[in-house]
């Protein structure tokens, strides 16, 4: 059978199992094999009813009879009986104090029951609210077998969940012919229509088939040996039915190796290939370049100019640079990309005594292209260098022929004219850079802003616009742990700006208690009264279908604002933002909130990243339990805007002692990069906000906490492409690159 094969060759499937398992993931034959169990049932193991012990922890298949509500004799708590039978015996089943489990599951109903084995000495009459006291119904009249059945063992208060099927023989047929099975029950991310027990059906099914011996392993024999990693036949049959944890373990090691290294490798040759492209060289630029520094308002940080230094270094090879720039909200990327665009546009192209090399300046919404428009136009004012703004709404230009100092809107055509010939050396803009008509005379530097609102083809198509390859400046504020960097980035240098200029108070931080709610509004009010202005973040929740949770997300921002005005801050203009808006309301209530007209900003997450209100001082985050510490960081920066202070007061729903403690770390944390580092550590990686966005499996995920194992999948990928860089002897890897680029293509951001 092919692996790529649909799943529905093998399975006939309902449409809902087929929405189910498409939400998933899981279309192919391929894709289920893939589909990891996320643990593995507890310590119990799957067994028989007629080999229980007592006091062992075990899980049974059966069927469910005999369900009865009762009251225990002379305590009188609500119970709920039952007794479940498989080929090789019967067991009792009690739950005190649950009596509505006898409602849940109906009779004659197959099951998973786990729990753990008790008994009761035979001899003894039974305690009052052990579950022998019922025997004279339940289980007695079942007659000889049933008396056999209870053996005085029963499962008390155990979890059950209905089945649809009984796996076949239970232990022997599910995990081989061991006489002494300790298998693990594997658990399966689920969706609703198809159950965790669902998927191990299927996955055992396809175990049973003789495809594992059909996969071929990509990864080369020496480097599994290297780091003692199981074969693909072994790690998926490993992976899906372990006879013990370590087997569990090995196999999950694997295919977190083999997804970082796959990554890696993919990275590495894009960088590669990269390196063998043709740029304009920028030689001689430091000398300007310092004396455009001189005029900014500020004095650069060290990083910015460390910062700077790299990426003018860069500039004089031949190759094109690819470059990322990670640093915190309001570490000033912006004036490290005009310093640089300086360089760029004072330039000549290579052999020409007249015109000058162009930069492209990329943003994701149309308000931040607006604002870097607008920050260029003040760094670039004193010289004559025009500037172009283009968006699907309009297109601006910078100096206007009327005004010197101020743009004026220009026709789509005549700004695509100046910019085809070169006239106006610096165009920023939205998505629409990068149609087709926006063609460039001597295009030498692409800059995108807050890069991980781009899908990957989109900056691709950025800087493929020429012959000549631009030079690449990715820039962004997400905070991410090293190892991901280096993975996710392996195709890209990177320079991280690890300083905030000087004179800027670090934020205010409070975890308030409810009790002190208004108190804190009141606080609010005094800095509203000072003219201050303040968003209020309130919690994405997560809901898994995707079409509830931004419904809920929409109604928890609205209500609040509602709450807000009517209870609150009734002389107060409060706006609302939330994902579902239209992208022009959107527009509408960021450019109130900048003006001023709208002085409370209730918003969920999506509050732009980047997005500059000087005059916001003071951020509230409700829920905060919800979201992670560096998403946290970034939601508090929109705040970190001047060297005014200013304030963040977080506020949680259901708040343990450890939920505390976790949030704490934003007192202590020096940068968001601590705070991304701890999100990894001790929540797991889908603490790193929108992790969805890597791409990656949580397995990978898992990889990522070990910086070791990601160092030895860059060195492996480095290796191999030093000795064979185009993979012509690796003809597996060559397939399944291609595969993942293709994916990738697919994959839609935002
Ligand atoms: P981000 O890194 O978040 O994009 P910006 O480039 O928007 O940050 O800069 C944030 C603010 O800090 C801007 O108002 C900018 O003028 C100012 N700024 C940048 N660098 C410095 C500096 N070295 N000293 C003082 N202010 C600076
Ligand atoms: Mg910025």
């Amino acid at each position: 059978m092919q692996h790529d094969a649909p799943i529905e060759v093998i399975f006939r499937l309902t449409e809902g199992q087929k929405r189910a398992l498409h939400k998933l993931g899981i279309q192919t034959v391929e894709d289920l094999w893939y589909h990891f169990p996320s643990r593995y049932g507890d310590t119990a193991e799957v067994r028989q009813v007629g080999n229980l012990q007592k006091g062992e922890a075990a899980t049974v298949f059966g069927r469910i009879e005999k369900l009865a509500m009762r009251k225990a004799f002379r305590t009188q708590t609500p119970m709920a009986t039952a007794v479940l039978s498989d080929d090789t015996g019967k067991i009792k089943l009690v739950w005190f104090n649950q009596p509505y489990i006898a409602k849940m599951i109906p009779d004659g109903a197959l099951v998973r029951v786990e729990g753990r084995v008790s008994a009761r000495r035979s001899t003894q009459p039974p305690p009052d609210d052990a579950p022998a006291r019922t025997t004279g119904d339940s289980v007695q009249s079942g007659g000889r077998s049933a008396r056999h059945a209870t053996r005085s063992l029963y499962f008390s208060n155990p979890k059950i969940e209905k089945v649809s099927a009984i796996p076949a023989g239970s232990e022997e047929s599910l995990f081989g012919a061991d006489p002494h099975p300790h298998a693990l029950h594997p658990v399966y991310p689920e969706s609703r229509g198809v159950s965790s027990n669902w998927l191990f059906h299927a996955v055992q099914k396809l175990l049973k088939t003789d495809m594992p011996a059909a996969f071929t392993d990509a990864i080369p024999d020496g480097i599994l040996k290297r780091y003692h990693l199981p074969s693909l036949k072994t790690a998926l049959v490993w992976i899906h039915a372990p006879k013990n944890q370590s087997h569990a373990l090995a196999a999950r090691k694997r295919f977190a190796f083999e997804e970082v290294f796959f990554i890696q490798l993919q990275k590495q040759r894009e960088r590669r290939n990269w390196q063998r492209e043709q740029s304009f060289p920028i030689a001689h630029a430091e000398e300007h370049t310092q004396r455009f520094l001189e005029r900014f308002p500020f004095v650069p940080t060290n990083a910015q100019c460390r910062a700077i230094d790299a990426i003018l270094a860069d500039f004089k090879k031949g190759n094109p640079m690819a470059r990322l720039l990670e640093g915190d909200v309001g570490s000033g990327k912006t004036a490290v990309a005009a310093g640089t665009a300086y360089a760029v546009v004072t330039s000549r192209p290579q052999g020409q005594s007249y015109g000058t090399l162009q930069v492209a300046y990329m943003a994701p919404t149309e308000i931040l292209a607006r604002q870097q428009f607008e920050n260029l136009i003040s760094f670039f004012s004193h010289l004559p260098i025009s500037i172009g703004l283009i968006t699907s709404s309009g297109c601006q230009k910078f100096p206007s022929k009327i005004n010197p100092h101020g743009s004026t809107d220009i026709s789509r055509a005549q700004l695509l004219k100046w910019v085809g010939n070169g006239e106006i050396p610096i165009l920023v803009g939205t998505h629409s850079l990068i149609q087709k008509s926006v063609k460039f005379k001597h295009l030498a530097y692409a800059i995108i802003d807050e890069q991980h609102r781009f899908g990957v083809n989109q900056r691709k198509a950025l800087v493929r616009k020429e012959k000549i390859v631009p030079h690449l400046l990715s820039m962004t504020a997400t905070p991410i742990p090293r190892t991901l960097a280096l993975t996710m980035y392996g195709d890209l240098d990177l320079t991280v700006l690890d300083e905030l200029p000087p004179g800027r108070k670090p934020i205010v931080t409070e975890i308030v208690a409810p009790s002190d709610r208004n108190a804190t509004y009141e606080k609010i009010r005094k800095e509203l009264q000072a003219d201050r202005q303040c968003y209020i973040i309130t919690p994405r929740i997560d809901e898994p279908d995707p079409d509830k949770e931004s419904a809920m997300q929409a109604r928890s921002a609205k209500a609040e604002a509602k709450r807000l005005k009517e209870k609150v801050f009734p002389e107060y203009e409060i706006g609302v933002m939330h994902s579902k808006l239209k992208d022009a309301e959107k527009e509408r209530v960021m450019g109130e909130f900048r003006d001023g007209k709208i002085h409370i900003l209730v918003s969920t997450s999506v509050v732009e990243v980047g997005v500059n209100v000087p005059n916001a001082t003071v951020i509230i985050i409700e829920g905060a339990e919800r979201f992670g510490l560096a998403q946290l960081h970034q939601l508090r920066g929109r705040v970190l805007r001047s060297s005014r202070q200013a304030y963040c007061y977080i506020f949680t729903e259901r708040a343990g002692a450890k939920t505390i403690e976790r949030l704490k770390a934003l007192k202590t944390a020096k940068n968001g990069f601590e705070l991304a580092e701890y999100d990894l550590k001790f929540r797991g990686a889908g603490e790193l906000s929108g992790s969805p966005q890597w791409g990656v499996s949580d397995i990978a995920m898992e990889a990522l906490q070990n910086l070791k194992m990601v160092e030895a999948a860059r060195a492996e990928a480095a290796r191999l492409l030093d000795e064979d860089d185009t993979l012509s002897n690796y003809p597996l890897l060559s397939e399944h690159l291609k595969t993942r680029a293709q994916q990738e293509k697919q994959i839609h951001f935002e």
